[in-house]
């Protein structure tokens, strides 16, 4: 009986060796032999979250850049009728395809009416600003001298104060939301006066030694710029002393604002031309229009290089 009971155990026990030789066989060799279930799973785990992570890198990278663009406004003519009765928003079509030449996407931003009879809203500039990545302040219309406590010295001067209250609020928005700001002609001179400088009404009038800065030519006139040892501009373009662009502007940088710097000056008779704001990533006005240099031909300074500046500040400072 007792050998009886031993055989089968001994039996047993063979059978139950064999089946633990085979297991180990089956483990697949790459496996750390101190590998334990444990570290296995944290290492399941730790890739898993690697590939969320990558995914979600991947679509941070590749999302658009959304660049926001200041309106033109067109106030209504008194006593016209269809659209010309209209207040209309409205962007020039090359700033729009200068700016998406870079591959982003543009989107004009409209004047907020918070406080509106009609169609009150609470949608405000600073929403914009929140998610934009970037503003281009569009050319147009004077500045009003009132923006910078001056009386206009000719009614023709007056500018459209309503204009800049809209886009001085967007300006402040976007600068306080650390995103940067490129100023076109007026943008640049909207700069300026938003940190506290001052413009002149008419460069003719009020710098007679001055050259032209606008004439019949329109787009056609232009002259040439120098960039200070110290700019930004100058660093952009290395080795380029001189750069010739268009010139449709009768106003001017006159004092500078509050940590501004010149970055670029007409040649020969030394107007400001470019600002540069010290304090932010990047916050920049010209007064030349870069938007039309492309198709005024190749004599004219290619801006892309300020542009991509600009569209990579956008990027990074977009979180
Ligand atoms: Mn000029």
């Amino acid at each position: 009986m007792s050998t009886g009971d031993h055989e089968p155990r001994r039996h047993d026990r063979r059978a139950s060796d064999r089946e633990h030789n085979r297991r180990r066989d089956d483990t697949p060799r790459y496996l750390d032999p101190g590998d334990t279930p444990w570290s296995l799973w944290w290492r399941v785990i730790k890739a898993r979250y690697q590939r969320i992570a990558a995914r979600a890198t991947r679509h941070v990278m590749q999302r658009p850049l959304r660049i926001g663009i200041s309106a033109r406004i067109y106030h209504p003519e008194p006593g016209a009728t269809g659209l010309r009765s209209k207040n209309l928003q409205y962007l020039e079509e090359s700033i729009a395809q200068w700016v998406m030449s870079r591959d982003v996407l543009v989107f004009m931003v409209p004047t907020v009416n918070t406080e509106g009879l009609l169609h009150p809203s609470n949608i405000r500039l600073r929403d914009y600003a929140k998610h934009l990545d970037g503003l281009v302040l569009q050319g147009g219309a004077d500045v009003s001298p009132t923006s910078y406590a001056e009386a206009p010295t000719r009614p023709e001067w007056s500018g459209d104060r309503a204009r800049d209250m809209y886009e001085l609020e967007l300006l402040h928005e976007f600068v306080e939301a650390g995103k940067p700001v490129l100023g076109i002609c007026r943008g640049c001179q909207l700069i300026n006066v938003a940190f506290g400088g001052t413009l002149y009404q008419d460069i003719a009038t009020d710098v007679p030694e001055a050259h032209e800065h606008v004439s019949d030519l329109y787009d056609r006139h232009r002259h040439e710029v120098t960039f200070p040892e110290d700019s930004s501009l100058a660093r952009m373009f290395r080795g380029q002393e001189r750069g010739l662009v268009n010139s449709i502007h009768h106003q001017a940088v006159k004092t500078l604002g509050k940590d501004m710097q010149v970055e670029a000056l007409s040649w020969p008779d030394k107007m400001i031309e470019a600002i540069r704001y010290r304090k932010a990533p990047f916050v920049m006005g010209l007064q030349w229009h870069p938007e039309f240099h492309r198709a005024g031909g190749v004599e004219l300074l290619d801006c892309t290089a300020i542009l991509d500046n600009f569209l990579r500040v956008a990027r990074e400072t977009r979180f």
